[in-house]
């Protein structure tokens, strides 16, 4: 398969975890017999010092001419100590979303098996737990009319759904749950919310188009609580902008660690894969950030942008063994954790790396 990938690095430790997710798209190619030709490009602090604009024009057009994107992170210390810059690097994502069209935020929660104790949650409840979160990002209150009223006393934030937007990201979420256990979870405040019926309403009239998926309803405040209740009755969520932001950052705490999550942000055209978290300044340029969220982001590029199931699959499992092998790097890292075991950056790519051409090998 030939493929345009851009590998956008970021700020902070971006750069570090990024390297490690294009190596291993690069031992992929090879192993597999894919050419994966790079561009790169610049986002975020150090696009607005190279040239005042946090997604310069030069990015945009190398975005909207590949065929998918590796992200890093961005931020920086100044912004977040400074709320009254104008110019800030998160702008450059915010806009990089809308001007690609990413309308659903993927979030995979996996579970790793080493890591069962990582979680605040009991290893019983956890054990097996695997979903996908289908978040909406162009709609609801973050988009509805706001502002404030009675001399600054009162203010609002419009919650608004337009048919369309529920129903394109229904379809993606019926699709993938058709790929996994054939269940899709909405979640949404129809007892309450207007905006939530018509949400509801939709789901349901596509969910009419996939009989073979079991479509269940849950209201917000319930599906927080069984979440860390019952984890594993969960299969494809799908959600709202707002309660998506909220659901999504519960879920990661199943999963233990933010150096592990990776997510996807897709739309009709091009797709955005990304750990979740950030430039994590505390840690950046000592090279212990985690690459594997950046790694597992590689994995969904591959499945998703490119349908290379088995390459994905393979990424996955050399995780997993690099794991079971009780290497770690120090985020995951434990008391029981052989202290000759805990890598940097590099050394968990290099790892990742081996374990491929080792999967692969015993797989010929
Ligand atoms: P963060 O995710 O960067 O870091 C939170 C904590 O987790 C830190 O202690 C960090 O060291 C640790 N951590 C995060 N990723 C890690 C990894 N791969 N390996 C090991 N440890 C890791 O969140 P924050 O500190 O709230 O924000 C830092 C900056 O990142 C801010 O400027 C913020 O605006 C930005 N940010 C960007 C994005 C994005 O680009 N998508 C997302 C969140 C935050």
């Amino acid at each position: 398969m030939k493929k345009k990938i851009v590998i956008l690095p970021g700020d902070g430790i971006g750069k570090e975890v990024t390297t490690e997710g294009k190596r291993v798209l690069e031992t992929i190619a090879s192993l597999f017999g894919h050419q994966f030709e790079y561009d790169e490009a610049t986002i975020g602090h150090d696009a607005i010092e190279a040239t005042g604009n946090p997604l310069p024009d030069e990015t945009l057009a190398k975005l909207k001419n590949c065929d998918a994107i590796l992200f890093g992170a961005v931020g920086h210390p100044k912004y977040d100590n400074d709320p009254s810059l104008k110019v800030r690097p998160e702008q450059g994502l915010l806009k990089m979303r809308k001007e690609l069209g990413l309308y659903a935020n993927l979030r995979p929660i996996k579970l790793f098996d080493e890591l069962l104790q990582a979680s605040a949650i009991k290893p019983e409840i956890l054990k097996g737990s695997d979903i996908l979160f289908f978040r909406e990002l162009t709609g609801d209150v973050y988009f509805g009319e706001k502002g404030r009223k009675d001399d600054g006393n009162t203010a609002y934030d419009v919650m608004i759904y337009q048919r369309y937007e529920v129903e394109r990201i229904a379809h993606k979420a019926f699709q993938a749950a058709r790929t996994r256990k054939n269940k899709v979870t909405s979640v949404d405040k129809a007892n309450v919310l207007e905006s939530s019926r018509l949400w509801r309403a939709v789901v349901q009239e596509i969910g009419k188009l996939y009989p073979d998926v079991e479509l269940e309803h849950q209201f917000i405040d319930s599906a927080a609580m069984k979440l860390i209740q019952n984890p594993r009755s969960f299969d494809v969520v799908l959600t709202g902008n707002l309660f998506g932001d909220i659901l999504t950052d519960e879920a990661s705490q199943i999963a233990g660690s933010m150096g592990m999550l990776a997510s996807a942000s897709v739309g009709d055209s091009v797709g955005l894969y990304e750990p979740i978290h950030g430039s994590a300044h505390d840690i950046t340029g000592k090279g212990i950030a985690n690459p594997l969220a950046s790694i597992l982001s590689a994995a969904l590029l591959l499945d998703i942008s490119f349908g290379l199931k088995e390459e994905a699959e393979t990424i996955i499992k050399a995780v997993e063994k690099a794991l079971a092998l009780g290497f770690r790097t120090a985020d995951i890292a434990d008391a029981e954790t052989d202290r000759a075991k805990i890598l940097n950056t590099q050394a968990m790519g290099s790892l990742i790396v081996d374990q491929l051409m080792v999967s692969v090998k015993e797989n010929q």
